[in-house]
């Protein structure tokens, strides 16, 4: 072949799945060049930004293809990892190549020319905050027993041949983020990257000051949907050239092209926020423990109360299991208390949301000037406004779900499609003027507590009262400095904030998660629990007095009973029981087949002929409608895939994925269809 004969070159290109373009395209470059570079290729009439990709063209005879448009040349190429990662994670969460690989890179990306790309290589590397390099290192705390085991261990474990997947199970307090920053460290000493993956960076304010202060002398950047495009270029690029150091970030940095990656730590591995929940919907947790061992790092989960997935891998052997049992300093795990809501005496028109003996402890903790949390799952004033006289009760025209009473802004809103209304000033249906909330959200609660505690100062913190930008840190300033009694607030409160004088966390309501359809709520509830407890007595002098209190119609539950004695192996063990008898994950595998319509008949009928063109190798569950059947006028159902074999369940997708796109267009009134892999959700 002549040197200047055009190559054949495989280019990925941002193109759904459902596109049929689903595969790298391939175009002709008169230079080789390396896998992972970047460069801008036509599609049609459009010029886009491409990726080529590793591997061989195919070169169809007879096909004439296009040559490239053009070469970024001021940006290395992605690594080949990098590359390895979007191709595993496309095939396993049945997505294309293109479509995720650009999905996750920043979208600046697509609009600078070459030259200005470039400019922003040199920006990078001068704008990045210079490391301001202390004569003295930060004073490092000393390391209790229990975190120099763990750290001893870690580090033999990553001196072995294999890169070890650790599972740090921590009670709260227990220091487990000590033990990140002391594996940070080792990964930077060895001159590597260190990747750090957070669920909400909003709501872990204080991990982000504690690295910043740790490292001073180091590169951080961090990556999270907070940051506006341009920064979020200039954090990537110092992060793909190898300038920074340490990048902190939430799901969407597991993609983050790092040349000298040394270790993965992934904070809070249990929660929700790492799986995606449109387009790929990947987990970042179960990626970072794949790209560990495509790059043989060490991956560090870390949680109070891991999944059960990584717990059921860690008593399996397959991942290494370290235990931080006790608090640091030694102080105790608050004592929790089951209030038994069916012995609590009815009193007509007097609200029982407070118990007596909760109102109580209350008091006393205000007397002392010591700090509460009331903790509610369900933000607005009321779930629901009712008409007592003709049974009217405000739904959304919209979805097959009530509107909620927000008594502040006196609205009506769906929480599923936003639809917003004006407070009736009667029933819309007979005219009624008595029209009244039934149930409580944190509105109420709040409104109910300010006037049991006279003189209190009661604060609310939920995803209505932090709308605004920087609204949350002013109130989380406000409970650090003091100037809260008492808070009230949704799961958001239970994160992991470092409230110092907190001695009360009380669940006023947390009983429906016991009952719920999704087998998932129980250890989802147990993890709120767990973790809103660790709110209380952070202060090791405080710890003794600190409790936990449960409101609950059902206090000889296993659940709780686990909760009293801070027992997670307990609760683990009796939950992976259930699942075992039910052939649920992680004794099973599944996917989730979710059709969205213009009816819900439409829905079906795909979701039926999907079925029925499925080959054998997995159960398929009959299409049933979404326990919110109807959002924002479309219809909605879903058909569940199990497979005992997780190969087995991803050859079938593989072959099943084609055949759904083929079924579409018999489906007028289709309006999509996804594939959910591994859901969280049923
Ligand atoms: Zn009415
Ligand atoms: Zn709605």
């Amino acid at each position: 072949m002549a040197a200047n004969s055009p190559r054949v070159l495989r280019v990925a290109v941002e193109a759904p799945q459902h596109s049929g373009l689903g595969v790298p395209l391939d175009y002709l470059s008169d230079r080789p060049l390396p896998a992972g570079s970047l460069v801008r290729v036509p599609l049609g009439q459009r010029e886009l930004l491409g990726i080529v990709w590793p591997g061989e063209a195919a070169a169809l005879p007879g096909i004439e293809l296009r040559p490239l448009a053009s070469v970024i040349t001021s940006l290395p190429p992605l690594p080949a990892a990098w590359c390895a990662l979007i191709e595993f994670a496309a095939g396993y969460y049945q997505r294309s190549v293109g479509e995720l690989a650009l999905s996750v890179l920043p979208p600046e990306l697509r609009k600078l020319s070459d030259a200005q790309l470039a400019k922003r290589h040199t920006l990078t590397e001068k704008r990045l905050p210079e490391p301001t390099a202390p004569a003295e290192p930060a004073p490092r705390p000393v390391l209790s027993a229990g975190q120099a085991e763990v750290l001893g261990r870690l580090e033999a474990l990553s001196a072995g041949v294999a890169a070890p997947v650790a599972l740090l199970h921590g009670v709260t307090g227990s220091g487990k983020t000590e033990v990140y920053l002391r594996a940070v460290q080792d990964a930077l000493a060895a001159g590597r990257q260190a990747l750090v993956l957070v669920p909400e960076i909003n709501l872990t304010p204080q991990l982000e000051a504690r690295f910043a202060e740790r490292f001073a002398d180091r590169r951080i950047v961090s990556l999270h949907s907070g940051l506006t495009p341009a920064q979020r270029l200039r954090h990537w690029l110092a992060a793909h050239l190898g300038l920074a150091d340490i990048v902190l970030g939430t799901r969407l940095a597991v993609f983050t092209p790092l040349p000298r990656l040394g270790l993965i730590a992934v904070d809070e591995e249990h929660d929700p926020s790492y799986k995606q929940q449109e387009g790929a919907r990947y987990s970042a947790r179960d990626l970072a423990v794949y790209r560990g061992r495509l790059e043989s790092v060490p991956v560090l989960l870390g949680s109070a109360t891991p999944s059960l997935e990584s717990w059921q891998r860690a008593e399996e052997g397959r991942y290494v299991r370290l235990s931080l049992p006790a608090r640091i300093g030694d102080g105790g795990l608050p004592a929790v208390r089951l209030v038994n809501m069916g012995l609590v005496p009815a009193q007509k028109g007097v609200s029982t949301a407070i118990s007596p003996p909760l109102l109580e402890a209350l008091q006393q903790r205000l007397a002392r000037g010591e700090q509460s949390i009331v903790l509610l799952n369900r933000r607005g004033y009321a779930p629901v406004l009712h008409c007592g006289a003709c049974g009217w009760k405000s739904g959304c025209p919209h979805c097959s779900a009530w509107r909620v009473f927000h008594k502040l802004d006196r609205t009506l809103r769906c929480h599923h499609c936003g639809f917003t209304e004006r407070v009736p000033r009667a029933c819309p249906d007979c005219g009624n003027l008595d029209i009244a909330p039934i149930g409580r959200g944190t509105e109420r609660l709040e409104e109910q507590l300010q006037t049991m505690l006279p003189g209190a100062r009661v604060a609310r913190i939920d995803a209505d009262s932090t709308r605004l930008r920087g609204a949350l840190e002013a109130q989380l300033g406000a409970v650090h400095a003091g100037e809260v009694d008492v808070l009230v607030g949704t799961q958001m409160i239970a994160k992991g904030h470092d409230f110092r004088r907190v001695t009360l966390v009380a669940a006023v309501n947390p009983d429906s998660a016991l009952f719920a359809s999704d087998f998932r709520a129980p250890e989802r509830l147990f993890a709120l629990l767990m973790q809103a407890a660790g709110r209380a007595g952070r202060d090791a002098g405080q710890a003794e007095r600190s409790e936990m209190w449960v409101q609950t119609w059902h206090p000889a539950h296993a659940l709780y009973a686990a909760l009293r004695r801070h027992d997670f192996a307990a609760f683990a063990a009796s939950q992976l029981e259930e699942r075992r008898m039910a052939g649920l994950p992680p004794y099973s595998h599944l996917a989730l087949l979710r059709a969205e319509a213009r009816t819900i008949e439409i829905a079906r009928a795909f979701l039926q002929a999907a079925s029925e063109a499925a080959a054998e190798g997995v159960t398929l569950y009959p299409p049933v409608p979404m326990a919110i059947q109807r959002v924002a006028n479309v219809e909605r159902a879903q058909m569940l895939v199990e497979s005992a074999s997780r190969p087995a369940l991803q050859r079938f997708l593989g072959r099943w994925a084609p055949l759904l796109q083929a079924l579409r267009p018999a489906h007028k009134g289709l309006i999509r269809w996804a594939i959910d892999v591994d859901p969280l959700t049923i």
